[in-house]
């Protein structure tokens, strides 16, 4: 079969990886000079357990098969990987019941999650944090890998089996029936052609004529840099809120890296540029006005209560209000100081127009000879190798 992968992010990478065999010539299109430019190369790196998603949704059951086939990868390949564990602490009264909702689905879908019921518990296992419940979660098969190695590795892998990746090559048109794809510099026919470009992914499938309910909603994810006055303050265990159920984002956490940056985020603001990681970085008028009108409406109108998010969510842009809320993660507010990073990423949410709600879970659309992945939100790295063979197996493209 011949198969094109429009996007080269982790999922497009995944997915040519997964594909690539003797039966099988796939290219790869990316309308950029590199795989990181976009969600792949601008996020956390967490390796996710699954306790968040609803069970059975596909978030829930990639997730959890997911986070085992990325840990397989990088340990073959001799990647980083850090086994650090995770603890959710609550902040506020209501999130002890949202700890037991959690608790509960964490044993019905056998992750090992274990509930602390003391401080002395809570600071055993990470003596760096400010507990200031009783409660606790502890995720101990939660992990911390490199994006970029993963990719490099994978692109490495791809080159050695020849398959192309074609940078600078953005997809302009599809004509879904006889799988004829138009980029900037040529036009091409495939068998399939799976649209795997992340937060423009609806754009494509607009540009094949793909007609749905859905409209994309970008939110920029903005993280603090946190600087110890010495390394010996630093948690070594990733600490999480207790995340809002009734939102698809985690909240401001904790994350750091294998050169030792560590950092407070990502916040969830909304954005009127799927790209304007800066301002006015890549701005684009038309897009702004579309944007800005979307977003007007649904937080005029509260709907899936987005005014409240847009408002919660504004107040982490300011500092002061970062460093009040993040007190449980911290033993003093002495130990560390923040400064604004440049690291910084967008995600693209789908929201149903018919059922008024942000689209929590992947959503795969078959459409003639073309293949989209819509909604490739977090946890989409954790994911991307179960995700590439389960739409291998569901498609019979093997
Ligand atoms: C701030 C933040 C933190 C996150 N943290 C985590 C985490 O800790 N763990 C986790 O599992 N997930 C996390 N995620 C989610 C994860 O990063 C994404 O779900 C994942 O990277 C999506 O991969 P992708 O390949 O679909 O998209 P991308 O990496 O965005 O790749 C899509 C590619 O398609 C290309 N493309 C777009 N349009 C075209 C076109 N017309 N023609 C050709 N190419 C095109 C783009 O240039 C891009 O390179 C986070 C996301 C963000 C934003």
């Amino acid at each position: 079969m011949k198969i094109a992968i429009i996007g080269s992010g982790i999922v497009g990478l995944s997915l040519a990886y997964d594909l690539s065999d003797k039966t099988n010539e796939v290219i790869v299109f990316e309308k950029e000079k590199d795989s990181l430019s976009h969600g792949t190369g601008r996020n956390s790196g967490v390796i996710h357990s699954g306790i968040y998603y609803i069970p059975n949704s596909l978030r829930s059951k990639l997730c959890i098969e997911g986070s085992k086939l990325m840990k397989d990868f990088i340990l073959e390949n001799n990647l980083y990987l850090k086994n650090c564990g995770k603890l959710l602490l609550p902040k506020k009264d209501i999130d002890l019941k949202t700890l037991e909702i959690l608790y509960q689905r964490s044993k019905k879908l056998g992750i090992n999650v274990k509930k602390l019921n003391s401080i002395d518990e809570i600071i055993k296992i990470e003596p760096n944090c400010n507990p200031i419940y009783k409660q606790a979660l502890f995720i101990k098969d939660t992990s911390l890998g490199d994006p970029e190695e993963v990719s490099k590795k994978l692109i490495e892998i791809l080159k050695n089996r020849n398959i192309e990746i074609l940078y600078n090559h953005k997809v302009i048109k599809i004509f879904p029936q006889n799988g004829k794809l138009i980029t900037n510099n040529d036009t091409f026919k495939f068998d399939i052609i799976i649209n795997a470009a992340g937060l423009r992914a609806d754009e494509i499938a607009k540009k094949s004529s793909l007609k749905t309910n859905y409209s994309s909603l970008p939110f920029k994810g903005k993280y603090w840099r946190v600087n110890f006055n010495n390394t010996k303050h630093m948690p070594k265990t990733l600490l999480y809120p207790i995340p809002n159920l009734e939102y698809p984002f985690l909240g401001i956490h904790t994350v750091y890296d294998k050169k030792g940056n560590f950092y407070l985020g990502p916040s969830n603001t909304p954005v009127f540029g799927r790209e304007s990681y800066n301002f006015l970085h890549k701005f684009n008028f038309l897009e702004f006005l579309n944007l800005t009108f979307k977003f007007f409406k649904k937080i005029v109108f509260n709907e899936n209560n987005l005014r409240n998010l847009a408002l919660l969510e504004f107040k982490n842009l300011f500092l002061s209000h970062v460093k009040k809320t993040s007190n449980v993660y911290f033993k003093s507010k002495d130990n560390f100081s923040l400064e604004i990073s440049s690291k910084v990423g967008i995600r693209s949410q789908i929201f149903d127009n018919k059922t008024k709600f942000l689209f929590d879970d992947f959503v795969l659309v078959k459409q003639d000879k073309v293949i989209h992945i819509l909604n490739a939100i977090s946890p989409a790295w954790t994911s991307s190798f179960a995700m590439a063979k389960y739409i291998s197996k569901k498609y019979n493209l093997k």
